[in-house]
Formats: structure tokens, C-alpha cells, sequence
């Protein structure tokens, strides 16, 4: 994978599709990276009616006729969970999967927020709550730690499991396929909160019983905005933009459902392109 890039796109919902389609027709390059492609809000729609020109359709049929058109204008979609955005000189670094991945500038479009943080989640990020197993898990090298799966790839549970002592797993049972490392033990309850003062301490099962553990990693796909890329201004559950499209963050703009309501497709779709031509702009280009 070529590592630097004009654009980074977070998401690929109609939001970070519009904006990719947008920088490929300014003929400049774009990595638009989405670990969960499958869980954007589009294709949950049975059907969309109200968006201006097509015929309704069910919301998967729509997202199919922005594909076919956004990989012929030669897009990729990096089936990777985008974990942090770190700025770099004027640029950033896009910590995707794995990999850093450099770019000029940054359109966020993860959509809304999926979930409700769990209680003690946002208080004791970084002090044992993570989301990258590739960048904190040599931390637990030897610890007793818990990770939350809720996508397929165990890619990064298994990384853990070489590091961490034990590794207490909450995924849905059919996720599990053994066999897998002795040391990995999932767990049967659903975890109700992370535990600690300073830092974590164990995690609360559903049970009211508390597992204890130094670390608790969530491979869930997404992530709380203040993880993903810090100083942004939010409104409730949305991140505040101007009229550009542009964040708080100089170089970093937002565009779809991030931004708050109303979520609607066509919406998503006008911010996107705003967010990137704003983007392009940012760059000097
Ligand atoms: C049941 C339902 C019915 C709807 N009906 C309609 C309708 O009739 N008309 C209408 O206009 N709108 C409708 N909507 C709303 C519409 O689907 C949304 O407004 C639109 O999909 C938002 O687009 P988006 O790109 O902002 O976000 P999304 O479509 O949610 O896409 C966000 C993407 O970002 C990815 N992502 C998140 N975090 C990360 C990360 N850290 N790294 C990489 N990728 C990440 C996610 O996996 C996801 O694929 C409906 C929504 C639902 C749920």
C-alpha cells in the first residue's frame, strides 16, 4: 500500500464516497479507508425515497450506484478502522489498521455516533481504555487485559493474546472460532463498565461481577471523536463545522452525520463534496 496521499477519508458512507468521488475528479489522489463498510447507516435503510433523481430504492441498491460510480473514477475502500489522526508538520498521519498513512489534509465522515460509551470508557482513555492492540498492546505485555469484538477479524485479539497474560473476550458467540490461544477466554456476559480510579482496574459484567484487568481494548469500529483526532468542538454527539466544511482542527473538515442531524443521505452527499473541495483547498491546490 503507497502511504502518502493529497486526501484522507475516514469513512466510506455517502458522506466519505461524495468526497472521494470529488478529490478523484480534481485528479488527485485519496485514501479512503472504512473498517466496517457494511455497518454504515445507508445500507440499514429498507427504502430512500427522497433522494433527488433516482427512483426509490432500497438504501443497499442506492450505496451499489455510488460504488460502481466512485470505483470507476478509481477509488479504493481500505477495509480499515482509522484510529488516529495525528497532525505532522502541516500534514497527518493516519494511524489505519496497521499502518501510518501520510496525507495533506483530512475529511471526517464516520456518520453518527454508533453507541453510548460505556461508563468509565472516555474517563480512563489511555489510562488502560484503547482501541489500537498495534499501539498500546506491548504496554500489557504480561497484564490481564479485556477486548470488546464486535466485527469478524480477531486479527487484533490475537496480537494481544501474544503480549497479555489473558485476554478476557467479549464478542457474540457465533464470532468464535476455536481454536484459538489457551490464554484467550471469552466471556458469556456483556460488559457493563470499565472500573478504576487512576486507571483501569477491572471490568463490571452484566452478572454484577467484576473481572479484573489492567487494559480494556474496544475493536469495534468505531471510536469516540476525542480518540480518533483531539481538539475537535462538538455539540452533543456532532462535530462542530462552519460553512466549509472545516473543524475546529485546522486542516481537518467533517461532512454527513458527524455533523448532526438531519441525517439524510442528500445532505451527507453535498457536505461531502464541500468537505473535500475544502480539503484540496487547505492544501493550496
Ligand atoms: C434505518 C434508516 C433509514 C434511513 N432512511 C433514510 C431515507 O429514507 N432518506 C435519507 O436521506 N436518509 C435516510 N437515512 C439516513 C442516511 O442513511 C444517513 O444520513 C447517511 O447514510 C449518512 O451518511 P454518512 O456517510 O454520514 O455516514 P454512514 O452512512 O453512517 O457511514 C459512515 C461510515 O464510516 C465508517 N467508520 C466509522 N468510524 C470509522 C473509523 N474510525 N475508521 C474507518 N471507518 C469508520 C463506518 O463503518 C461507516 O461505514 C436512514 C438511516 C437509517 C439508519
Amino acid at each position: 500500500m503507497d502511504n502518502h496521499y493529497d486526501i484522507g477519508i475516514v469513512g466510506a458512507g455517502p458522506a466519505g464516497l461524495s468526497a472521494a468521488f470529488t478529490v478523484r475528479w480534481r485528479n488527485r489522489s485519496v485514501f479512503l479507508a472504512d473498517g466496517r463498510p457494511e455497518m454504515g447507516s445507508l445500507q440499514r435503510a429498507p427504502h430512500v425515497s427522497n433522494y433527488l433523481g433516482l427512483p426509490p430504492m432500497p438504501g443497499t441498491k442506492l450505496r451499489e450506484r455510488f460504488l460502481a460510480q466512485v470505483w470507476d473514477a478509481g477509488v479504493t475502500i481500505h477495509r480499515l478502522t482509522v484510529k488516529g489522526v495525528y497532525p505532522e508538520n502541516g500534514s497527518f498521519a493516519l494511524q489505519a489498521g496497521d499502518d501510518l498513512v501520510y496525507v495533506g489534509a483530512v475529511v471526517l465522515a464516520t456518520g453518527a455516533p454508533p453507541r453510548d460509551l460505556l461508563p468509565g470508557e472516555e474517563r480512563l482513555l489511555g489510562a488502560g481504555v484503547s482501541y489500537c492492540a498495534s499501539c498500546d498492546g506491548p504496554l500489557f505485555k504480561g497484564k490481564r487485559v479485556a477486548a470488546v469484538l464486535a466485527g469478524e477479524d480477531p486479527h487484533e485479539v490475537l496480537y494481544l493474546a501474544e503480549l497479555a497474560e489473558r485476554v478476557y473476550l467479549f464478542t457474540p458467540p457465533d464470532n468464535i472460532h476455536p481454536p484459538f490461544p489457551s490464554n484467550i477466554e471469552p466471556i458469556p456476559e456483556s460488559l457493563q463498565a470499565v472500573t478504576g480510579s487512576e486507571h483501569v482496574e477491572g471490568v463490571q459484567l452484566a452478572s454484577g461481577k467484576t473481572l479484573p484487568v489492567e487494559g480494556v481494548f474496544f475493536f469495534t469500529g468505531r471510536l469516540p471523536m476525542a480518540q480518533l483526532v483531539p481538539g475537535l468542538d462538538t455539540a452533543g454527539d456532532a462535530v462542530e463545522v462552519n460553512l466549509r466544511m472545516a473543524t475546529a482542527v485546522p486542516g481537518v473538515f467533517a461532512a454527513g452525520d458527524i455533523t448532526g442531524h438531519p441525517y439524510q443521505v442528500a445532505r451527507s452527499v453535498g457536505q461531502g463534496q464541500v468537505a473535500a473541495l475544502e480539503a484540496l483547498s487547505y492544501m493550496g491546490r
